[in-house]
């Protein structure tokens, strides 16, 4: 019998197991339960697809979303995989050939939704047939506090009911420990070993810039890093979603809007593009997201507050799954702050729920603002421990400065106050920079001591004012037009018992490229003519089959045949993501198009700089 790491080697052409999936599959294999947390792109998929392979029988995979099974079956088919799916999107006549084949014994993988799952007659088609095992994918729909609650995972215990002896394994990239534990009573599953693995993703570049004006500085990071690349933006409102499409199209990106008020078509049509295409970018709302399995998003950038770590968390996963450098960017401003914490206060949720977003909305904003490693704050919070500063965020790459900003609080405080606490952020910075306006003057608010008492400019005033509302020291009264009031907090600060550090306004100098574009730029150098002949190879062998370009070949696999420039076949089979299925049929063209690229000898000087 083969062993696990034959098919990972042969069928998938990867030479090692990650993380923890050798001891994931053998323990199916061998006809134990598992239960899996590991993040999106570690590869759970594997996990329970070389065990159907290894088992005798059909591995039937629950899974949620029926958009993803096509790609899903596709991807396996391209490693000479037999896989199928069975859902409302066939014809019956399609079914009916699915089903002979399933009985037949002909299909080592099977993807389902959980309704059909849960059909008598989807069990009595079971019933007819050797199952390999159980895998239960996106398993935190289980949970009834979760954003993606499903009721039917509830039932899925019924499938163990009928057939007892079958190996189930169920996944998750999103779930806390309490979560985990949901999953394991739901599905009674006390049995099953867990393998949870660290939540870190350890190729995304975290970068969250300040300040007003945040698509713009959205647009130089863009064309800065990502000329040629897929992303996605994520904006608040649809009428925001439609402004920037628009703004970026102008701007001669392919761009394209997605969100709830977009009628159904349009909306899958625009996924489809997504996928599809290269250099896409889709600007959505959180509307978008579920069930995005694109491998090559290389980066997420949101130009609105995500209203918690976890949201934040989970939209910026969805960049770099394939593991090749990716960048999380944000952009937000005072009048976000504001916004967010409007919404949080209209909200007419109960009193103890209300505490619970508020909460969380103040880790989000404190993560915002701070100046330390963001990663080993993003992992704090998910109760895991990061020892050392990652080296892969803003503020370890280029540690912020801070100020003194001690004097500075207390004469913004003290206008705040002066004023009577009627005022929003923009009369309360003329005020203090000694600006006459009329209404001003009208207020004779021209005759107070804090008038014109500070020497910082306008946005320097209004970095310190976004930094005390984030920090919960002043507080913008929604009812009263934005007017500033004073929060209990204000009292050590007042009274020169307590010091305040702040991070120092930086003015928008030229955005600097991110690690992330270091990383792909050093790669390209002097590979970029044959990088594109591949990708254009990619895409025609994917139009041809009607399939997305990732199902071919990822990016990382294109990226490896630059560097190593395979001559022969053998070679090329070295390369990861090259198993012997991809090789008989795409082999003799890559190497033809490689060799037609030969390697500079300007190539290898950079390769050795770079090392
Ligand atoms: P998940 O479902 O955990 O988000 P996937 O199963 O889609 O992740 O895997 C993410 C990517 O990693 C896929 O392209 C997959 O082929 C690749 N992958 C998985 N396991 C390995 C491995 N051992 N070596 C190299 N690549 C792997
Ligand atoms: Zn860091």
């Amino acid at each position: 019998m083969s062993q696990p790491l034959d098919i990972l080697r042969s069928r998938f052409g990867y030479p090692q197991f990650r993380f923890q999936q050798q001891a994931i599959i053998e323990s199916l294999v061998e006809g134990r339960d598992a239960l899996v947390l590991m993040p999106t792109g570690g590869g759970k998929s594997l996990c329970y697809q070389i065990p159907a392979l290894l088992r005798d029988g059909v591995g039937v995979v629950i899974s949620p979303l029926i958009a993803l099974m096509q790609d899903q079956v596709d991807a396996l088919a391209q490693n000479g995989i037999n896989a199928a799916f069975l859902n409302s999107t066939q014809s019956p006549q399609q079914q009916f050939e699915t089903r002979r084949r399933i009985v037949k014994g002909d299909i080592d993988l099977l993807y389902v939704a959980p309704e059909r799952a849960l059909t008598d007659d989807f069990l009595q088609l079971l019933g007819e047939c050797r199952i390999a095992l159980f895998a239960i994918d996106e398993a935190h729909c289980v949970s009834q506090w979760g954003h993606d609650f499903r009721p039917d995972y509830q039932n899925l215990t019924r499938l163990h009911e009928h057939f007892p002896q079958v190996p189930r394994i169920a996944l998750t990239a999103t779930a806390d420990r309490r979560t985990l534990g949901e999953i394991e009573s739901q599905l009674h599953l006390q049995g099953a070993q867990r393998f949870v693995h660290s939540f870190d993703r350890p190729n995304i570049f975290y970068r969250i810039t300040q300040g007003d004006n945040g698509r713009q500085r959205m647009w130089e990071f863009i064309q800065q890093n990502h000329a040629g690349d897929s992303g996605i933006v994520y904006c608040l409102s649809r009428k925001k979603v439609e402004e920037t499409a628009n703004w970026l199209s102008e701007r001669g990106r392919h761009a394209l809007p997605y969100h709830a008020g977009l009628d159904k078509n349009t909306r899958a049509e625009h996924q489809r593009i997504f996928l599809q295409q290269e250099a896409v970018i889709i600007v959505a709302t959180i509307a978008f997201g579920m069930g995005i399995d694109k491998p090559d998003v290389r980066f997420v950038a949101h130009l609105n507050l995500p209203k918690n770590i976890e949201s934040y968390y989970q939209e910026t996963g969805r960049a770099g799954r394939d593991g090749e450098p990716a960048n999380a960017w944000m952009a937000y401003g005072l009048q976000d702050i504001i916004k967010l914490r409007q919404m949080m206060a209209q909200s007419d949720a109960d009193e103890q729920f209300k505490r619970v977003l508020h909460h969380k909305m103040e880790a989000m904003l404190g993560f915002c603002e701070q100046s330390g490693c963001r990663r080993q704050t993003l992992l704090e919070y998910f109760d895991e421990n990061l020892a050392q500063p990652c080296g892969n965020c803003d503020n370890c790459a280029e540690p912020p400065q801070t100020w003194d900003a001690t004097e500075a609080a207390r004469m913004a405080l003290s206008c705040v106050y002066r004023t009577g606490q009627r005022f929003g952020v923009n009369y309360v910075i003329d005020v203090l920079m000694g600006n006459s306006r009329d209404r001003i003057v009208q207020n004779r608010h021209d005759q107070l001591s804090t008038f014109g008492i500070g020497d910082l400019d306008t946005n320097e005033w209004r970095s310190l004012f976004r930094q005390l509302i984030a920090l919960g020291y002043l507080f913008a009264d929604i009812d009263n037009y934005g007017a500033l009031k004073m929060n209990p907090s204000c009292k050590p600060l007042l009274n020169g018992s307590q010091q305040l550090r702040l991070r120092q306004f930086v003015k928008q100098r030229k955005v600097r490229k991110t690690a992330a574009a270091r990383a792909r730029v050093t790669l390209q150098a002097g590979d970029t003519p044959l990088f594109e002949a591949l990708r254009l190879h990619r895409s025609e062998l994917a139009r041809q089959q009607s399939v997305p370009p990732f199902v071919i070949l990822h990016d990382k696999t294109l990226h490896a045949i630059c560097e190593l420039r395979p001559q022969t076949t053998e070679q090329l089979g070295e390369i990861p993501g090259i198993g012997a299925r991809k090789l008989e049929l795409y082999g003799d063209d890559l190497i033809r198009i490689t060799q037609q690229f030969p390697a500079t000898a300007a190539d290898s000087v950079e390769d050795v700089e770079n090392r």
